[in-house]
């Protein structure tokens, strides 16, 4: 795939710089939707339009027209958002509950407010590799399946919640400051 879109992109580039019809590129038999006299390069992997060489947007890897580039960045901008606003609230949260204390035991605060937003960046590191979603089963299995999932989330997340925080705030900037 690398290697591909690499030549691809270099073969854009020549066309872009140098102002080719190339009709032999046009594979995909189409016009660009944007500029109808235009032959498509390629497909818009989100909506299925043609694009041409001026209107080719990627998304990671994969080729968007500018509609889907732009619907694409405000699902990301509000992505990072979300989960932002969520490690502020649920530190908050964990700080004001203060539940790692106990008449006996005294903690601080900071620590009750570290382990929920533990809790939100290790969720959010295992959606990645395994989505809450349940094909069949009952509302006790569901439940169990979550809570298991929370505890996992909360071992992954004490080690790894400074990271995922600075790269949730590292995405939030640059996909605000793409729109
Ligand atoms: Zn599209
Ligand atoms: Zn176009």
């Amino acid at each position: 795939m690398g290697d591909k879109y690499q030549e691809f992109k270099i073969m854009l580039n020549f066309i872009q710089e140098n102002g080719y019809q190339l009709s032999f590129f046009n594979e995909c038999g189409m016009n660009c939707y944007y500029h109808p006299t235009e032959p498509a390069v390629a497909r818009c992997t989100r909506c299925g339009k043609g694009v041409c060489s001026q209107c080719i947007r990627y998304s990671g890897e994969a080729v968007v027209c500018p509609a889907c580039d732009r619907t694409g960045q405000t699902e990301g901008l509000f992505y990072y958002l979300k989960y932002v606003i969520l490690y502020v609230a649920l530190f908050c949260i964990g700080y004001e509950l203060d539940f790692m204390s106990s008449e006996t035991v005294r903690h601080s605060p900071y620590e009750s407010g570290y382990i929920l937003l533990a809790l939100v960046c290790g969720w959010q590191a295992l959606n990645r590799i395994m989505p809450l979603r349940m094909e069949s089963g009952t509302l006790v299995a569901w439940g169990i399946y979550a809570l298991l999932k929370a505890l996992a989330a909360v071992v992954v997340g004490i080690f790894t919640a400074p990271l995922i925080v600075l790269y949730n705030i590292y995405k939030l900037i640059v996909e605000f400051r793409r729109e």
